[in-house]
């Protein structure tokens, strides 16, 4: 099949969706791959490195004429993706449930949208997961972003000229990006705590060298929830929970939150009255900001001060990591579109429990159970 891969259209999204080591390896398994002119510029990667690699290199139009395949990291809209063969596949991220109407825009062209962001959290699927590994690079990031913004030291220094404390640092959601946060935030030398409202995450908080924060006696989430994922907790852990975290934040000089629920907006995990009781010059960084926001005030996009403390809402922490985030994306495709290659069709061939997971569209209908709710 033809593959093509996209330069990305969405404002400030520096990764791509293909390297020249997925491309050598996507040609290997048979696919002619065209990469459009500039696709991996911003993320570190010449048009003649894609050449070497064996891939096309042409303008928009080029590269879709006939493609069965597109790989993008954003979905782009349809409309953008004329030319492609009938019933096409397009593999990205398409954040489904905010986009649906561009879900339905996909439907109406007959493509057939395959969303990784939707990936089941199976085992045999950890490598195709676009979440994680994002997610991963996102904790590592955050962590930075807040260091470069704190206008003081993360470890603590005994000087000639006096000792600086360590600072204390908050992460609140301990999924792949808290956890890459905790361990982040401890090689820089804070002191560091954390919480979730799943309990299995306590063993892991303590595996890091960090302190748990968690509310005893009132049932949070036991073991792994659906998927792994959490679901919304009782209105008496939610209460429990805020009162525990309003006595702990006063004290901290950093919080990091990255607390998602799947298909629903962010939990709101800070308010503003808790942020009044930080130290000016704290920072807060909302890994959720783009989903609603964990931290009142955080705004999509910017870095506002709010009581003294600045609270980084950055879009994207991902994009701003585009070598190693465009490698790991460029692999989780790869490892996708290689699990499911069937030889005879010289294609891949989906299984149902991965493909009515991720598939939102064919054969002109919006075919994604999770979107019909
Ligand atoms: P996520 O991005 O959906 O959420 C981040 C964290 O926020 C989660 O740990 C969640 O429990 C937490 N959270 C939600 N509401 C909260 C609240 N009110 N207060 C505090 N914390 C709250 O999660 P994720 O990083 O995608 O990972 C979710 C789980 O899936 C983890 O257990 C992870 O290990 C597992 N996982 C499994 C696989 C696999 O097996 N293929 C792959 C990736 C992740």
């Amino acid at each position: 099949p033809g593959i093509a891969v996209l330069l990305e259209s969405a404002e400030a999204e520096r990764r791509v969706a293909a390297t020249p080591e997925t491309v050598r390896k996507l040609i290997a398994l048979g696919a002619r791959v065209a990469v459009e002119r500039g696709a991996g510029e911003r993320a570190g990667i010449a048009d003649g490195d894609y050449e070497q690699a064996g891939a096309t290199v042409a303008d928009r139009a080029g590269v879709l004429a006939g493609a069965d395949i597109v790989l993008a990291v954003q979905a782009p809209e349809p409309a953008t993706l004329a030319g492609m063969a009938p019933g096409g596949w397009v593999v990205a991220a398409f954040d489904p449930v905010r986009r649906r109407e561009t879900v339905a825009g996909y439907a109406a062209a007959g493509l057939e949208a395959l969303a990784m962001d939707w990936m089941p959290r199976i085992t045999r699927a950890q490598s195709m997961d676009i979440l994680s590994s994002q997610s991963n690079l996102a904790g590592y990031k955050a962590v930075l972003e807040a260091a470069s913004a704190y206008g003081r030291a993360f470890p603590m220094m005994m000087t000639a000229a006096g000792t600086i404390p360590a600072a204390r640092a908050f992460v609140m959601g301990v999924g792949v990006a808290g956890l890459q946060a905790i361990a982040t935030a401890r090689r820089l030398g804070a002191q560091v705590s954390a919480t979730d409202v799943r309990s299995a995450t306590r063993d892991q908080i303590q595996s890091l060298g960090a302190k748990p924060i968690f509310v005893e006696g009132v049932a949070g989430i036991e073991g792994e929830g659906t998927g792994g994922y959490a679901g919304e907790t009782s209105e008496e852990y939610r209460r429990a929970q805020a009162e525990l975290v309003a006595g702990h934040i006063a004290k901290q000089d950093i919080v990091i939150t990255t607390a998602l629920i799947p298909g629903r907006p962010a939990p709101r995990l800070v308010t503003d009255a808790q942020i009044a009781t930080m130290r000016p010059g704290s920072v807060i960084v909302d890994l959720a900001v783009e989903a609603g926001g964990n931290v009142e005030g955080a705004v999509a996009g910017e870095v506002v001060r709010r009581h003294g403390v600045t609270i980084v809402g950055h879009r994207n922490m991902p994009s701003l990591l585009a070598a190693d985030a465009s490698a790991l994306f460029a692999r989780n495709l790869y490892n996708f579109l290689a699990a499911f290659w069937d030889k005879d069709a010289g294609r891949p061939v989906l299984d149902a429990e991965i493909g009515d997971a991720i598939r939102l569209t064919k054969d002109g209908q919006v075919v994604n159970p999770r979107l019909s709710q």
